[in-house]
């Protein structure tokens, strides 16, 4: 499932194709993928002119020069194929840009999403009106945290992956980022001290980070003729690690918490 580095990877290989280009033709092999694709979304972007190209969340967005944004999320299995030498059948939106690029948005499950929102209304979309900060922007601090945590006792973990609290981050990194903060994910957040808040916010941005940039070298390898864009696999501390060696040589432990698996190191998280 592609999660927040996929996502912005995925984004800024599309920036190569799309920024300042002219799309001449959107084609749609289907209706719908999870909801019907907006109505008016051929008209719209046939003609018009990406100006840039943006992540908010798990969702990527494609602005154009006629005040409107594409919205993409890709749900399960949704990923962009850069300069396909077929279209496949999966293949269900298509775009051409002036320079000749062919970028197909492909989703076996269909549990994306594409939706056409005026590009100043964006923050007031209710996809995106709640959410909390970006982790990667400066709007997540320890005080952030402090605030949001305050008086709470549920799972520091829970909290985190509570979007309105911090937006799109996913189960895997939310483990490794309390491993490397060292805070026990089971921790009541309300008691986590801002020492410990002050480790976390950094290891949440060095974490994903790093998967970006492996992501980024991923890019480099498949932006090719039939390339795709979407997926990489990163090593990880703890996460899958049930039962392996942490690096301080505690085995690794796996509990389940709201329905998830959480991996961590009694050893190393306090
Ligand atoms: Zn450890």
């Amino acid at each position: 499932m592609p999660e927040l580095p996929e996502v912005e990877t995925t984004v800024r290989g599309l920036t190569r194709y799309l920024e300042g280009e002219r799309i001449v033709r959107v084609t749609l092999n289907r209706a719908d993928l999870r909801r019907p694709f907006p109505e008016g979304l051929v008209q719209s972007l046939t003609g018009a002119t990406v100006t840039a190209l943006g992540r908010r969340a798990k969702y990527g967005l494609i602005h154009t020069d006629r005040g409107s944004t594409m919205v993409f999320h890709l749900g399960m299995s949704g990923r962009w194929r850069i300069e396909p030498e077929a279209i496949e059948k999966h293949d269900h939106l298509v775009l051409e840009t002036g320079s000749g690029h062919v970028l197909a948005l492909n989703d076996a499950r269909r549990f994306g999403s594409v939706d056409l929102i005026d590009t100043d209304q964006l923050d007031e979309w209710p996809p995106f009106a709640a959410l909390g900060p970006e982790p990667l922007g400066d709007d997540l601090s320890p005080t952030h945290l402090q605030r949001a945590f305050a008086g709470r006792i549920a799972p520091v973990k829970q909290l985190l992956l509570d979007q309105r609290i911090v937006a799109g981050l996913g189960n895997i990194y939310v483990c490794e980022a309390l491993h490397r903060a060292h805070v026990r994910p089971d921790k009541d957040a309300g008691k986590v001290s801002l020492p410990a808040l002050k480790r976390l916010v950094p290891a949440i941005r060095e974490v994903l980070n790093e998967s970006i940039a492996a992501g980024g070298s991923t890019i480099r390898d498949y932006a090719q003729p039939s390339g795709e864009l979407g997926y990489f696999a990163s090593s990880w501390q703890v996460y899958g690690r049930e039962g392996k060696p942490c690096a301080c040589g505690a085995d690794v432990q796996r509990f389940v918490q709201g329905g998830r698996s959480t991996f961590w190191c009694a050893k190393c998280q306090k």
